[in-house]
């Protein structure tokens, strides 16, 4: 083998290769040249470990002061912000994000293993008033057991950090396993829980392919929850397989609406559309894949949108001066590209979605971004997610029209609205079937304290992540009547 790093996987405390000894590799998206590593392609039989270790784990780590569990997420943190500069920059050669929005996730991951450390220790019960003089009746909050982590390669430290900080914090204990195309910052945020002190078989890191270890660590009967985000096609099935004993929380795909009314600002419009829709590469689970926009000011969108996006700077995210990146796998450019000839058969092709060739681009998955406009809702770039630099514009014909076809469509992620219409400001949250609901910003973006997921096939909705509703999904409640 060549002497590029072998990673481990970090199981009951011990960093280890698998069982078979095979490994997959991790190279750069904007330089397929660049590799950054060995990653373990771990079997049933790793998984079984990582599954036994955190079940022998569970009980003394229920039991562990909650001011130690937080001193653990604190110290995790301050790891990552001591290195946000080389794990940036490895983020970036991994995923193929600007190095200014892999700083921007690795802080982001900080803040929200220091925001569980104080939110944690704030969970409360309840106490019932009642008859009987001699008896309490409370409700306490438990943690659930094992909690199986999955998580997809767009925000590959951030999404995960959003789950094992609030299941740690609470008493569970964690099986990790990260996308497949992007474990190096999981394995980095492994080794900050690891330098913090977390105790052994608390936190397991396992990578390998879904087929090979996703049933292991998902249908194992120890597991009690599993906090997925991916796709809706993998989210439902694991929430099918999953036994009834356990708990599931899926985040899943959205094809999200702005809607642009016809008094708004259309250069406000065309900056919404382009960080919704561009930056990130398109490659946000919120990003903005369908603009609705009122007919009367299409044609002046349209034309200053493509002024707009010609001038945008395609390249190696970790170039200065460059604001889209190349995509991150070359299945997401296979992807995308079959997306962009859809997009030509169905509708009418206004700018770009052009494999770009030619010097450093010849060495990763570079697109230029695309702009497809008369689309119509039977469309399947109107329906169907696509997770790339791709924009369908649909024109509506006032306020009812837009939330008729914006609502149209399986998902319900993320939606906006660009208008000054204070009546359409009020209705729009109650009337948009979308799980966030943004009023003259982007699709994208949703803030640490907040609560985030979807609507229909958006998310699975009895539990929201992120923010205090966060560690609702890693506790269960008891109601406990004490008598003297
Ligand atoms: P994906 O193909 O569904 O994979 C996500 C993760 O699940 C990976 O770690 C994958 O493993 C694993 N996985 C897939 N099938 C599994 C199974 N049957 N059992 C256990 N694990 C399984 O999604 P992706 O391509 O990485 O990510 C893009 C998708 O994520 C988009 O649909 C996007 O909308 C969605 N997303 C949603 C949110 C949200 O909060 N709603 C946020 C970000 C992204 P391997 O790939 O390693 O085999």
């Amino acid at each position: 083998m060549d002497n590029v790093t072998q990673f481990l996987n970090y199981i009951d405390g011990k960093w280890l290769a698998c069982g078979s000894g095979s490994t997959f590799e991790n190279r750069n998206p904007a330089d397929q040249d660049d590799l950054l590593g060995h990653f373990q392609a771990s079997s049933a039989e790793d998984a079984q470990q990582a599954i036994a270790a955190a079940e022998k784990a569970f009980p003394a780590w229920r039991d562990t002061p909650i001011s130690k569990r937080a001193k653990i997420l604190n110290q995790a943190a301050d790891y990552l912000v001591e290195h946000i500069e080389q794990f940036a920059e490895e983020l970036t050669r991994e995923e193929g994000k600007l190095l200014a929005n892999s700083r921007d996730e690795i802080a982001r991951s900080a803040q929200t293993l220091r925001f569980y450390a104080v939110e944690g220790q704030t969970i409360t019960g309840e106490t019932f008033p009642q008859d009987d003089a001699k008896m309490m009746v409370y409700t306490q909050r438990e943690p659930l057991g094992v909690a199986t982590i999955i998580t997809p390669w767009n925000f590959p430290i951030s999404i995960p950090a959003r789950k094992i900080a609030p299941a740690l914090i609470t008493g569970n204990t964690v099986v990790f396993k990260p996308s497949s195309d992007a474990p190096l910052i999981a394995y980095r945020l492994a080794e900050a829980l690891h330098h913090a002190g977390v105790p052994t078989g608390v936190f397991n890191f396992i990578t390998g392919s879904a087929s090979a270890i996703g049933e292991e660590i998902t249908a194992a009967p120890a597991v009690r929850a599993i906090s997925f985000t991916g796709s809706t096609a993998a989210g439902e099935r694991i929430h099918r397989t999953a036994s009834m004993a356990t708990r599931t929380q899926m985040e899943l795909g959205g094809k999200n609406p702005l809607i642009v009314l016809d008094d708004a600002d259309i250069d406000t419009a065309v900056d919404l559309t382009i960080k919704g829709g561009f930056s990130l590469t398109g490659q946000a689970c919120t990003g903005t894949s369908r603009v609705l926009i009122a007919r009367s000011i299409k044609a002046e969108y349209l034309e200053r949108l493509v002024a707009r996006v010609k001038e945008l700077q395609i390249g190696n995210g970790l170039d200065k001066g460059t604001q889209i990146g190349p995509l991150a796998t070359r299945q997401q450019l296979d992807t995308v590209l079959g997306y962009i000839e859809t997009g030509k058969r169905e509708a009418t092709h206004v700018h770009g979605g052009e494999r770009l060739s030619g010097g450093d681009y010849d060495k990763g998955f570079y697109v230029s971004p695309a702009i497809f406009s008369d689309v119509t809702q039977e469309m399947r770039i109107a329906q169907e997610e696509i997770f790339g630099p791709v924009v369908a514009v649909i024109e509506i014909d006032g306020y009812d029209d837009a939330i008729a076809k914006a609502n149209d469509t399986p998902y319900g992620l993320s939606a906006a609205l660009a208008t000054r219409n204070i009546e359409y400001i009020q209705r729009f949250p109650l009337d948009i079937q979308a799980g966030t609901v943004k009023v003259n910003r982007t699709t994208t973006g949703n803030l640490v304290n907040a609560p985030f997921g979807g609507l229909k096939q958006s998310s699975t909705s009895t539990f929201r992540e992120s923010g205090r509703a966060g560690l609702d999904f890693f506790t269960q409640t008891k109601t406990v009547y004490v008598g003297r």
